[in-house]
């Protein structure tokens, strides 16, 4: 039986890796796969002008996908743990779709009070991954659960160099994995999360919101398969300035001067 578990734990190892192998050589004789641009949830006006949500139907993937360490659920009311798995399960699928081929890892919920609010680190093996946060701060802020829905991209992500970018960052190297994070909350969360309009002062290099929201313009008006790309470039190999230019022709100084001359709206 404990055989059998291992050889199976192999074979799914083996299987993930064979995915994320599979697509990188893809995307080099570009016939990368068509990747499905999926928002879970519908805003309607009801007649008497009250916006309301339809739930859409979804599977409860955090049954099969989410482990909650026991201090998470001693931690919060069973409400908020209740909501929890329902963020998991509403906005995973999507997530693991967008940024990872479809490719699911176990998620585990733990508590670290030492941070801010939540990180994502690794898991026991690669199959897993897990993601911390502060319960002061969440038992407080209850309206900020999308900031679990960024440390689920993160756990979607798992880049070829996480020290790319550094040269050219003052946020250490982080300023695209955590631009890309802040993207995949704000196309991908339900939650009222918003992204700060373009000013004079900012660089692309600001990180979270501000690199959010001008991936989020690229893929508006320049390429809206820009970020799909990006990401994946980000998989398959190391970063350099390049990845700009092989997905729209232009370097990356190029398009924020465009981003910086536009109107700056997005939709
Ligand atoms: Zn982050």
């Amino acid at each position: 039986m404990k055989k059998a578990k291992i050889l199976l734990f192999f074979l799914t190892a083996l299987l993930l890796t064979g995915v994320l192998v599979f697509f990188c050589h893809a995307s080099a004789d570009s016939s990368a796969p068509a990747l499905t641009e999926t928002i879970p949830f519908e805003v309607t006006t009801a007649e008497d002008t009250v916006v309301t949500v339809e739930k859409p139907e979804y599977e409860d993937l955090s049954s099969r996908f989410l482990t909650m360490e026991k201090v998470v659920v001693e931690a919060f009311p069973e409400s908020m743990v209740t909501a929890l798995s329902n963020n998991f399960s509403r906005v995973y699928a999507t997530l693991a779709e967008y940024f990872n081929y479809g490719v699911m890892y176990d998620i585990v919920y733990t508590i670290d009070e030492q941070t801010s609010a939540a990180y994502q680190t690794g898991g026991r093996n690669d199959l897993e991954k897990k993601i911390a946060m502060n319960a002061s701060y969440f038992r407080t802020n209850r309206n900020d659960l999308g900031a679990l829905t960024h440390e689920l991209t993160h756990a979607m992500q798992s880049y070829k160099d996480s020290k790319y970018g550094a040269a050219n960052s003052a946020n250490g190297g982080s300023w695209l994995t955590e631009g890309v994070a802040d993207f995949g909350r704000y196309t991908f969360d339900l939650s009222s999360f918003s992204l700060p309009n373009y000013s004079a002062d900012q660089k692309y290099t600001d990180s979270y919101r501000v690199t959010a929201r001008f991936f989020l313009w690229l893929n508006q008006n320049v390429d809206s398969t820009f970020l799909e790309q990006f990401n994946e470039g980000l998989k398959c190999e190391a970063y350099t300035a390049q990845l700009f230019v092989k997905i729209t022709g232009k370097t990356v100084d190029e398009l924020w001067q465009m981003y910086a001359e536009s109107d700056h709206v997005i939709r």
